[in-house]
Order: C-alpha cells, then sequence, then structure tokens
C-alpha cells in the first residue's frame, strides 16, 4: 500500500499540454474484477473491454443493483510525471462538475493503490466514428439532429467556464437509445477569469483551430470549440473532414490558408453551408457563439425529429 500517491484528492486544475499519443503500454496490467471505492462502500464488478485510449482502458461495469457503467481505469504505474498526475486530476475535476443529458454522466471516481477508476455513464452505441464508417455521411435531419444536442452540450460547457478543446466525432458518444453524449474531458481548460487565454497546443490535427496552431503569443479561448464544432459537422455532411490530406504538416496549412471546399457532386442545404461557414472563419472573433448558432434558421425552421432508431447506425433511417 501507499506505493503511489493518491490522486483523487482535490488540486487546482492545471493547463494541460497536448498528451503523447499512442503512448498505451503494450501490456495494460489487468484491473481487478471486483472494484472496492473502500472510503464509500461501493462496489462495481467489471466486465469486458470497451476500448482504450492514451492513458486509459475503459471496460463494461455493474454496480450491486446490476446497473450497467463505462468504467474508465488508469494505471497509477503509467503516470510517471507530476504533469500526467495533474493532467489527470484536472480531467476529472471538470467532468465531476458537468452535468447535462448530451454530456457523458460522471457517476463516480475512486483509486486503489495501482489505479485510478472513473465510473461513467455507459454509451452503448460506440461513437459517430463508427457511425460515419459504416454509413459514410449523414443525411441533412439527423445532422440537424446531432448538432443541436452537441450545440446544447458545449453551451454547457461553455457556461461553466470550461473549454473542451478536443471536439471531434470520436469524443461523441451514442447511447443505447441513440442520443448524443460529448464525453472525453482530457484536454479540456478552465478559464478562471474573464478574457483569459490559454497557450498550450493541444488538439486533433484535424479539428484544429488555426489560433492554437500559429497565435501562439496571444493564445486561444472558448472560439477554438466553435472552429472545431464546423469540422465536426462538415464531416457529419460530406463525410470526410474539411482540411483532410495525407500529412500533418499539409493539413496545418489548409487549417493556415483556411483552405476548404464544398464537393459538387453531394447536395447540401444552403443554411448548412451558411453555418459551417460562419465556424470555420480564421478570425476566432468573427466566429459566432454557441446560442447564435442555436438560433440559425438552420436549426428553428426545420422539423424537429424526436428520436433515431438503432438501424441509423448501419443504413440510412426510413423516416426520411
Ligand atoms: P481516449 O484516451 O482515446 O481519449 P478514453 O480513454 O476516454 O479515450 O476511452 C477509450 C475508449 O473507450 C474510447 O475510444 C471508447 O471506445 C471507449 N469509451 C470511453 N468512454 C466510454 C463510455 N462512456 N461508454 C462506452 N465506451 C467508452
Amino acid at each position: 500500500p501507499g506505493r503511489h500517491r493518491n490522486l483523487v484528492p482535490k488540486a487546482s486544475p492545471t493547463e494541460r499540454p497536448a498528451p503523447p499519443r499512442n503512448n498505451t503500454p503494450r501490456t495494460f496490467p489487468e484491473p481487478p474484477v471486483v472494484l472496492v471505492d473502500r472510503k464509500k462502500g461501493y462496489r462495481f464488478t467489471r466486465g469486458g473491454i470497451l476500448g482504450e485510449g492514451g492513458f486509459a482502458r475503459c471496460y463494461e461495469a455493474f454496480d450491486s443493483k446490476g446497473e450497467q457503467f463505462a468504467v474508465k481505469v488508469i494505471a497509477k504505474a503509467s503516470l510517471t510525471t507530476s504533469k500526467q498526475r495533474a493532467k489527470l486530476v484536472a480531467e476529472i475535476r471538470i467532468h465531476q462538475m458537468l452535468s447535462h443529458p448530451n454530456i457523458v454522466g460522471f457517476k463516480h471516481c475512486f483509486e486503489d493503490d495501482d489505479f485510478v477508476y472513473m465510473i461513467l455513464e455507459l454509451c452503448e452505441n460506440k461513437t459517430f466514428v463508427e457511425m460515419l464508417r459504416k454509413r459514410r455521411r449523414l443525411t441533412e435531419p439527423e445532422v440537424c439532429h446531432y448538432m443541436w444536442q452537441l450545440l446544447d452540450a458545449v453551451r454547457e460547457v461553455h457556461r461553466r467556464g470550461v473549454i473542451h478543446r478536443d471536439l471531434k466525432l470520436g469524443n461523441l458518444f451514442l447511447t443505447r437509445d441513440m442520443q448524443l453524449k460529448l464525453g472525453d474531458f482530457g484536454l479540456a481548460a478552465m478559464i478562471k477569469h474573464d478574457g483569459e487565454r490559454k497557450k498550450t497546443i493541444c488538439g486533433t490535427p484535424n479539428y484544429i483551430a488555426p489560433e492554437v496552431l500559429f497565435d501562439t503569443q496571444t493564445g486561444h479561448s472558448f472560439e477554438v470549440d466553435i472552429w472545431s464544432l464546423g469540422v465536426v459537422m462538415y464531416t457529419l455532411l460530406i463525410g470526410k473532414p474539411p482540411f483532410q490530406t495525407k500529412d500533418v504538416k499539409a493539413i496545418y496549412k489548409k487549417i493556415r490558408d483556411n483552405s476548404y471546399d464544398f464537393p459538387p457532386q453531394i447536395a447540401i442545404s444552403r443554411s448548412a453551408k451558411d453555418i459551417i461557414t460562419a465556424l470555420l472563419q480564421s478570425r476566432p472573433e468573427r466566429r459566432p457563439s454557441v446560442d447564435d448558432i442555436m438560433q440559425h434558421e438552420y436549426f428553428t425552421g426545420q422539423p424537429v425529429i424526436k428520436s433515431i432508431p438503432i438501424s441509423a447506425l448501419t443504413v440510412i433511417p426510413d423516416f426520411l
């Protein structure tokens, strides 16, 4: 006992630099089958693997009543620097304070000697990456429906003074009943006072806003999420990200030059193009706020879809 430092206790959120990618240890140590929070007396039974990320592995988990969750497990041994530990503490603190129907629910968090466990709402239908792989692209009513859910989530995140900084299809989860849930606050940052700017270069190449890459002196703020929303919406409608090319350097050049277009063979509405163009403006101060976007006729003028059938994971839903 006491081999590793306690991580769950409160500490102030810190700046969060880009995480080293692909650094998952080849052998992720096997967490126990029964996860016990000794302080609170909770017990969870661990199930099969759901997925793997930078530092974490996600498993299914069940509480004593048989309710299903996802548990994100971080091996303490993989957190070798104080920076890495601070980043995890910040992720937990930020995710913990967010509660919204379109944000992955953060239920509980505890640790033992070797692991930190985050008990999360289970998203059984994976992410929009898998959905788009099957569907290639989504129809406009679906995009309108899901962008509305995403905007609602991002509005809440921004209201709480948090920038997500990694909005992308892989962080947009789908529940059993096909609701969108924004997750993964591993790169999120708190803005503690008006006008505060963040300077850390982070994000995912295809989704990264130009000021993160090129205005490193001035820094960036909430507008980086607005840019990424533009990339998400474009990708959902067109089937590939707007600045996609073979290598990362070329992607960054396209982002710098704001070089993207709407392929003429894919029919999308004028108002969808209008929103994407507004979101993907190079000058961050020209981008609309989440509230502004939600008032666009694209959302106010379309019939509201109540729910999307599970079949939409693989084929165009027939309500259309
Ligand atoms: P990353 O490190 O890639 O940002 P995470 O460590 O948060 O991602 O999660 C790794 C993988 O686990 C995800 O890609 C996803 O497949 C799965 N996963 C994460 N959270 C959940 C969840 N709440 N429900 C279902 N699967 C999840």
